[in-house]
């Protein structure tokens, strides 16, 4: 087996590292977990990683055409190259952020980055695969330049492992570093939703570049931060975090009354979306259920279920060269449908239930297919026969025990 994809591993290094961060805010008496926050950061990031392995090919090849084709010089793989690649990878990263805040169409995906009221390393991975493309697209400017694309692609995988470092309350100021790193003490500030921290320090590896363009504000003893959108979600549905401002545009979009009044809502500024439409479709969308003490049951399932994502991923990421199509598509199905259920417990929807009837039908399906014999037929048929012959009961009993109630 040669061909594994050893990426995988930085899972465990990640895991690793939140366990760190947990154990150290434990001891230390600070609360910077919060159950439901950091079980719906984590199935953010796993949606992303996974539909990550299927988009970072595609970005190669697109950052190779653009090289053999329209590429001003060619650079060597020299030192210096090398750190003018970092450089200009710092610089775009920069204006991409500061754009992701400014203009709505980009704002779009970066939000979810900004949802959670926690900061800590499990906020990192609120990255959706919407983000994850619109980064590659500002990205085609280094083919274009002149750097060769596997050039590109070796340095964002560090460049990518950075950002994770930053996410974290546990660790305070870091003397000179201070002065041209970006460190966990600037990016609490981007976080943060003070009126005096909002729109700040957009950098990634260099603080640098916010000093020159006027966006860098320090981290004050006086003003703590307070983490989160200014107006916060207060909804972990896997859905509606992804899309609800997608849908708020789209709302905006139809409701206006000329073209430049269109424009305004795709490339205008997020603050002039008007705050109104969110209610409302937070009314047709959500009709939130009163929240009833999470069980401990709620919560073994739910982490049952986060752990059989996350592994799941690991699998599909470490042996990407051999799971056929088809297993893939079962797999990416079964890690969505989950992570969509999860959220739906969280919230303690009542329909969950068909999701993970869905979800139990699913497994059913791929076992016939990938597993062709006449027990595991005579077995899926028994299973899916029961599953469906008690199925209110069942459901009923779940809903007991997850919420404490019946139908
Ligand atoms: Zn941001
Ligand atoms: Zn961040």
């Amino acid at each position: 087996m040669t061909n594994l994809n050893w990426i995988a591993l930085s899972i465990g290094g990640f895991l690793f590292f939140i366990g760190l961060e947990y154990v150290i805010s434990r001891r230390t008496g600070k609360n910077y977990f919060q159950f439901a926050e950091s079980i719906a950061n984590l199935n953010i990031g796993v949606a992303e990683r996974l539909l990550d392995i299927f988009v970072t090919g595609l970005f190669y090849f697109f950052f190779d055409y653009i090289y053999r084709n329209f590429a001003l010089w060619h650079f060597e793989p020299k030192w210096y190259t090398w750190f003018l690649l970092f450089l200009a990878t710092d610089f775009v990263w920069y204006w991409y952020h500061r754009l992701a805040h400014e203009v709505n169409i980009l704002w779009a995906a970066h939000v979810v980055h900004h949802q959670s009221e926690d900061f800590n390393y499990t906020v990192s991975a609120r990255i959706t695969v919407f983000q994850a493309a619109a980064r590659s697209l500002f990205w085609a400017v280094l083919p274009l330049a002149g750097f060769p694309p596997a050039m590109i692609t070796s340095l964002l995988l560090v460049h990518g492992l950075y950002p994770f470092f930053i996410h974290t309350q546990t660790i305070g100021k870091l003397g000179i570093l201070e002065y041209f790193m970006v460190t966990p003490s600037h990016h609490r500030v981007h976080h943060s939703s003070n009126e005096a921290y909002l729109d700040k320090n957009y950098g990634d590896v260099l603080i640098i570049w916010d000093k020159m363009f006027g966006t860098f504000t320090p981290e004050r003893d006086e003003e703590p931060c307070v983490y989160g959108l200014t107006k916060p979600l207060k909804s972990h549905s896997f859905l509606w975090q992804q899309f609800h401002f997608m849908l708020e545009l789209l709302t905006a979009f139809r409701r206006a009354v000329s073209w430049k009044a269109r424009w305004k809502v795709v490339f205008g500024k997020p603050d002039d979306i008007d705050p109104e439409i969110r209610g409302q479709l937070e009314e047709v969308w959500l009709r939130k259920t009163k929240v009833r003490k999470q069980t401990k049951f709620q919560r073994i399932y739910i982490i049952i279920q986060t752990i059989i994502s996350i592994s799941l991923l690991f699998v599909a990421t470490l042996l990407e060269a051999y799971i056929p199509v088809g297993l893939n598509v079962f797999i990416v199905l079964f890690i969505l449908i989950s992570l969509v259920n999860t959220g739906a417990i969280l919230e303690q929807k009542k329909w969950f239930f068909y999701l993970e009837y869905a979800r139990m039908m699913l497994i059913a399906v791929t076992f016939l297919i990938y597993f062709p014999h006449l027990y595991v037929f005579a077995s899926v048929l028994l299973f899916a026969g029961l599953l469906t012959f008690y199925f209110s009961r069942i459901e009923k009993s779940l809903h007991r025990l997850l919420f404490q109630r019946t139908r």
